[in-house]
Parts: structure tokens; C-alpha cells; sequence
């Protein structure tokens, strides 16, 4: 699977540049020229990285940066800054990029770089679907209907683990030595009360419900 990168930049002739130029090493590019239409696309679908343009209309690099980083999306940003002056560099860190690049650059420079950025960040983001539940694991997110589900840390990992294994009855025990991953007493009712809570966020609101109880053996996450 080719890694996705959303390039969010105003000047058309770059945009279609680098989209170009991206297409032909291999990655699935796709253009934003406007800030705040960027943010709306790498939240809507999370790009594998982003190359993001300091100044644009509609919101500047560094609050889309910002933004980002603030709803836990963690892809490489890559910023690109049309002057070299320190203030922007240090600002475009601070605000969560990874890496930049004053313009002009060559554009194997910024290929090169995202190559870095993707292999540190472990390759394109894995997404585990079933019906509208969108998982991300390495970014710990977790939607359904494309709103995102806020979830503890227990949570994620239980509706991870059913999510991996839907469609299999998994017992009480199984999924305690998986989530919780210590030999907890077979009468303790954690599972249970996690089970609770995972269904009130994932399908309370929801006609369709996908974690189902098999009565006296556990539960089962159907599509
Ligand atoms: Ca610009």
C-alpha cells in the first residue's frame, strides 16, 4: 500500500509539483490549498504524513500543525517556511512538526525526508475497520461514524482486541490475559465493567450495535 501524503499548500504550481513529482516515487498524494480545508481533510482521513505550507489562507501551517497535534493525530508534519528565519523554524517545532524545509528546496530534499520521517514513524498508519468503527492502534484513535470515541487506555486496548478478533467469541479469561495481560482471578468482574463502558461510548448512540454478550462464556464484536 502506497503511503498517503496530504500536501497542504497555496502556491497551484508547487501543489502540483510536489503531487506530481510524489505520484511518480510511489506515494498517493493528495492537495489542500487552504488551511483550514487541510485540517478538515487530514481529520476526516489521516494521511501516513503531511507536507504543510506555513503561510496559507484560511488558517496559518502552524495552527493546522497545532490542531492536529491537539487531536492526538501523530503522522509526520513536514513544514515548509518561505524564508529561512529562525523565529519560524523554532515556532513551526514548537508546534509539533517534525521537520522543515526552506523554500526554495529541491524537491528530492523533501522526498528524502518524508522517506525518514515514515520509516521513524513505522511505515503507513494501520486502520482496523469493522461496520463504521475506524481503529488506528499507533495513534490510539478511535472513531465510529467519523466521530471520534473518546477512550481510556483499557478501553482502546479491549475494543482493539475484540476488533482483531471479530466474529470469535472471546472469553472472559482470554481477554483478561490478553488486555489486561495479568493472571486476574476468574471471578473478577473487570472485563464486564470495561464491556460496559466501551458499549455506552461505541454503541449507545447507535442502532446498530456490534459487541454482543454470548451468555455464561463472553463477548463478540459482530460486523
Ligand atoms: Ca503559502
Amino acid at each position: 500500500m502506497n503511503p498517503t501524503v496530504l500536501v497542504i499548500e497555496d502556491e497551484v504550481s508547487l501543489s502540483r509539483l510536489l503531487s506530481r513529482v510524489l505520484e511518480e516515487e510511489g506515494f498517493h498524494a493528495l492537495v489542500e490549498n487552504r488551511g483550514d480545508r487541510g485540517l478538515a481533510a487530514a481529520v476526516a482521513a489521516p494521511p501516513d504524513a503531511v507536507v504543510l505550507d506555513l503561510s496559507l489562507p484560511g488558517m496559518d501551517g502552524l495552527q493546522v500543525c497545532r490542531e492536529l497535534r491537539r487531536r492526538e493525530l501523530r503522522m509526520p508534519v513536514i513544514m515548509l517556511t518561505a524564508r529561512d528565519a529562525v523565529p519560524d523554524r523554532v515556532r513551526g517545532l514548537e508546534a509539533g512538526a517534525d521537520d522543515y524545509l526552506v523554500k526554495p528546496f529541491a524537491i528530492e530534499e523533501l522526498i528524502a525526508r518524508l522517506r525518514a520521517q515514515l520509516r521513524r514513524a513505522g511505515g503507513p498508519v494501520e486502520r482496523l475497520t469493522v461496520a463504521d468503527v475506524v481503529l488506528e492502534p499507533g495513534a490510539r484513535r478511535a472513531r465510529r461514524a467519523g466521530k471520534e470515541l473518546r477512550l481510556t487506555a483499557q478501553e482502546f486496548d479491549l475494543l482493539e482486541f475484540l476488533i482483531r478478533h471479530r466474529g470469535q467469541v472471546m472469553s472472559r479469561q482470554r481477554i483478561l490475559d490478553h488486555v489486561w495481560g495479568y493472571a486476574a482471578s476468574p471471578a473478577s468482574n473487570v472485563v464486564d465493567i470495561y464491556v460496559h463502558y466501551l458499549r455506552h461510548k461505541v454503541d449507545h448512540d447507535h442502532a446498530v450495535k456490534l459487541i454482543e454478550t454470548v451468555r455464561s462464556v463472553g463477548y463478540v464484536l459482530r460486523p
